[in-house]
């Protein structure tokens, strides 16, 4: 059997009409901090008492009284249905987390999160407790983070297609040169030789124009995607690496990688397409986290790591723990359609390693001595990192 409510023996005093104004003023205070209203829904009486944080996410005046109906119309269309369900369900006493949208008098459109649960106390009416928080910044904030990975997807899918072009125009361009050379040579013998071959001449003459046409096609389509001047501005490499990571961050966490990141202090900055540098970091980032799927038994660490080479040569590495590479491999890594993945395309290393070189820099993988996993890494020449002249040192002394 429970135990009525009663004040403990032990208790210091009875809380007093101040204490509970003080109280009420507190709760208020972290309402208002948490953007968290609150309310109780008495169903006997049809009473709903809302806090006044709850009024004002709502833009209510909390004078005038609140029912289910008045809270239905300020609900978006969309989410209408669900909410007057999840009303039902409540009051039918089943506990709510409901994530639904209103649009206020003012027209402004907010995100919502409400929990509630039935409470009965012996001797007590039973009523519905429940919380409201006002979660339109995360919800704008999750948007633009979520803007931001499909530009960097499309920006991946632009480069991609530039390579694949790159490569169609590489493979289909030497056949076309040599059909172009050698129906050159067959219309040069028969116009040497035969009597009469004049069809044989003119087959001959057209398979050199379409050969040449085709040519001009894939010519034009190179033209198209290459850039003529990459975006070039100063771009610190320490930034870019954080927001990669800070995209990549629940990937990361999904594939159980451990990450731990080292990065140099007053790196210089390297001049470039940022862009396309953090496309880079990415595809680096993302094949270690492919690396480690497989790995059970051990930790899946993950290092990222900014810094210096002599002369004037600013590295960032990615080092992993994962199935490593095997030495035959280590340069066919980089040519484009090779994968050991089922669901790869095998052209991110070949893009990055372009985009590094187009950048004056180099791309490199190499297994980690005395450990599993490889690493890879790219050095680009650092912005302004001359090498210090005679002239700008003090005098000898
Ligand atoms: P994809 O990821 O689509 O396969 P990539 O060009 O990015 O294309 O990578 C090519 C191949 O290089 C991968 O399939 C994998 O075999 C190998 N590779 C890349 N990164 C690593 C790594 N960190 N450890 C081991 N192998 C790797």
């Amino acid at each position: 059997m429970e135990a009525e409510p009663s004040q403990a023996a032990d208790a210091p005093k009875r809380v007093g009409e101040a204490d509970l104004r003080r109280a009420y003023v507190h709760l208020a205070e972290a309402q208002r901090l948490s953007q968290t209203g609150s309310f109780t829904w008495d169903f006997d009486r049809s009473e709903l008492l809302w806090s006044e944080e709850l009024c004002r996410i709502f833009e209510f005046d909390p004078a005038t009284p609140v029912s289910v109906e008045r809270v239905q119309q300020f609900v978006h269309p969309q989410d209408l249905s669900v909410f007057g369900a999840t009303v039902e369900g409540a009051a039918a006493g089943v506990d709510i987390d409901l994530s639904y949208r209103i649009v206020t008098a003012g027209g402004v459109v907010k995100h919502l999160h409400a929990v509630g649960h039935r409470i009965e106390h012996p001797g007590e009416r039973p009523v519905f407790i429940g919380a409201v928080q006002d979660v339109t910044d995360r919800k704008v904030a999750e948007e633009a983070l979520n803007k931001a990975r499909a530009e960097l997807a499309h920006v991946a899918r632009v480069a991609t297609l530039s390579a694949l072009t790159a490569s169609i125009a590489h493979e289909v361009n030497q056949p076309l040169t040599s059909l172009v050379t050698n129906a050159s040579t067959c219309v040069r013998m028969l116009a040497a030789d035969p009597p009469d071959l004049e069809l044989a001449r003119t087959t001959a003459q057209r398979t050199i124009r379409d050969a040449h046409r085709a040519s001009e096609v894939i010519q034009r389509l190179r033209a198209m995607f290459t850039r003529k001047a990459a975006a070039t501005e100063a771009v610190d490499l320490n930034e870019a690496a954080r927001e990669v990571l800070a995209l990549s961050a629940s990937e990361l966490q999904g594939a159980g990688v451990i990450l731990r990141t080292e990065f140099a202090a007053d790196l210089p900055s390297v001049r470039g397409d940022r862009v396309q540098l953090q496309q880079v970091i990415l595809n680096l980032v993302l094949n270690a986290a492919d690396a480690m799927r497989a790995v059970e038994g051990r930790q899946r660490r993950m290092w990222l790591t900014t810094g210096f080479d002599a002369p004037e040569q600013v590295r960032l590495s990615v080092r992993d723990e994962g199935t490593g590479i095997e030495p035959q491999d280590l340069e066919r890594l980089f040519d484009a359609f090779f994968t050991t993945k089922s669901e790869g395309m095998g052209i991110g290393l070949s893009i990055s390693r372009s985009i590094i070189q187009g950048h004056g820099g180099r791309l490199w993988a190499a297994s980690n001595d005395g450990g599993p996993g490889a690493t890879f890494s790219f050095q680009i020449p650092g912005d302004g990192m001359a090498p210090a002249e005679a002239g700008t040192k003090g005098a000898e002394r």
